[in-house]
């Protein structure tokens, strides 16, 4: 998309603003597919971003969907996926979630012993399972993002194999797949491959598995300095690692993985407007009409987006700005950025907002969430209303 569209559509629709591009979500579909072999399927981890023309546009290019929540599940199932194209990965649920996902039919993945021999005990080997390993890998762009260390909450230890199998023999489990999910943000092709190695060993003890699902974890770059995970590269490796297995253990097996911003953090423009330029004695505040209210990722992860202003279309010279929202609270987007000359009432946009990004959205400061539109087959479609006031008070129970 052309920053004079996005410029228009700021107009047309008001800001603050996410747009989303399809067409950028079709290309880094088809990278992931020309880097793996056939037997390799990708399920969209939809916690990235989940409205329901995404997951209905992911849906047409085949994808699957991995979903964290019985309503992403919900989602998924208004969305047209079919029940074998829905991996439910939770964790710290109760059974009743399970049985809810359960009855849709859905792949299912338990994460924890307690769980594992609950239904074990209950549905013995009448519905196929996945099962989270945590294989005590640290990687990952940020200890918030990293899920796969010792001190993790995700998984069952892989040092508790002797106990998963103990539960399988007296139960009669079926475990049809393994899972893992080491973080997000891992540029390390090794590292896929170390879990991959991982995997190989673990399936001598599973005689029904048919899936190994790698997770995540696919790097995007956020600023300019920065590269994607080399997926070609990653693929190239996990090939020739796979097809080798399969010889080696004369069996088949299908590769999974769950992509989520990989797909659409490209996609995500975040249009805001400067309100106010603020001199300080220290520093140039620019003032947008959002916050981390809106996009959270710079407070909560440290995340970099590149900001740009997008209404100075002159060869202007770049100034240096701190960028920060209007919650009351600090709430700083970027400190010390050099962005072409901003001038109050300019539209600024923020590169990459496509994942994380509305979805961690809220109305704190009672503030409304913005608009979403997304570009499809060349035209912009409003695909969520901007909130109004009686969104606030929606599920309010005035009382006094
Ligand atoms: C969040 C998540 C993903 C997606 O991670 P990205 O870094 O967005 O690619 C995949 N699988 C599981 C289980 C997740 O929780």
């Amino acid at each position: 998309m052309t920053d004079s569209e996005l410029l228009a559509l700021a107009h047309q629709y008001g800001t603050p603003l996410y747009v989303y591009d399809t067409e950028s979500i079709q290309i880094q579909y088809a990278k992931l597919k020309r880097a793996f072999k056939t037997q390799t399927r990708f399920f969209y981890a939809c916690k990235a971003l989940s409205n329901i023309n995404i997951l209905k546009y992911i849906h047409s290019l085949g994808a699957g969907l991995d979903c964290v929540s019985i309503h992403e599940v919900l989602l998924g199932i208004k969305a047209g996926f079919e029940a074998d194209q829905i991996l439910f990965t939770p964790n710290c649920i109760d059974l009743s979630e399970y049985e809810t996902a359960m009855q849709y039919g859905v792949h299912i993945n338990i994460d924890n012993i307690s769980i594992l021999e609950q239904f074990g005990n209950i549905y013995g080997n009448s519905y196929p399972i996945f099962i989270r390993i945590n294989p005590h890998i640290y990687a990952g762009g940020n200890h918030k993002i990293s899920t796969g260390h010792i001190d993790s909450k995700f998984g069952i230890s892989i040092h508790q194999l002797r106990h998963i199998e103990r539960i399988i023999n007296s139960t009669g489990l079926r475990v049809e797949g393994l899972h893992m999910h080491t973080g997000s943000e891992i540029k390390d092709a090794d590292v896929f491959i170390q879990g991959l190695e991982i995997f190989f060993d673990l399936a001598t003890h599973f005689p029904d598995l048919k899936y190994m699902d790698m997770g995540s974890g696919f790097k995007v770059a956020y600023s300019d300095n920065e590269e994607d995970t080399d997926v070609n590269l990653l693929g190239k490796k996990v090939n020739k690692a796979f097809e080798q297995f399969q010889k080696e253990s004369n069996k088949s097996f299908e590769l999974w993985f769950e992509p989520g911003k990989f797909l659409v953090s490209e996609c995500g423009h975040f249009l805001v407007k400067a309100n106010v330029i603020k001199q300080t004695t220290a520093t140039v505040f620019v003032g947008v009409n959002s916050g981390f209210n809106h996009l959270i990722r710079p407070m909560f992860y440290d995340a970099y987006h590149r900001i740009e202003n997008i209404s100075n279309t002159k060869k202007d010279k770049e100034r240096i700005y701190t960028v920060v929202g209007n919650i009351c609270e600090t709430d700083t987007f970027a400190w010390d950025r050099k962005i072409k000359e901003v001038h109050e009432g300019d539209i600024l946009v923020f590169r990459n907002a496509g994942a994380y990004g509305f979805e961690m959205s809220s109305n704190f400061n009672s503030r409304l969430k913005p608009a979403e539109v997304m570009m499809y087959k060349g035209r912009a479609h409003l695909i969520r209303k901007r909130d109004e006031f009686d969104d606030l008070l929606r599920n309010q129970i005035e009382v006094i």
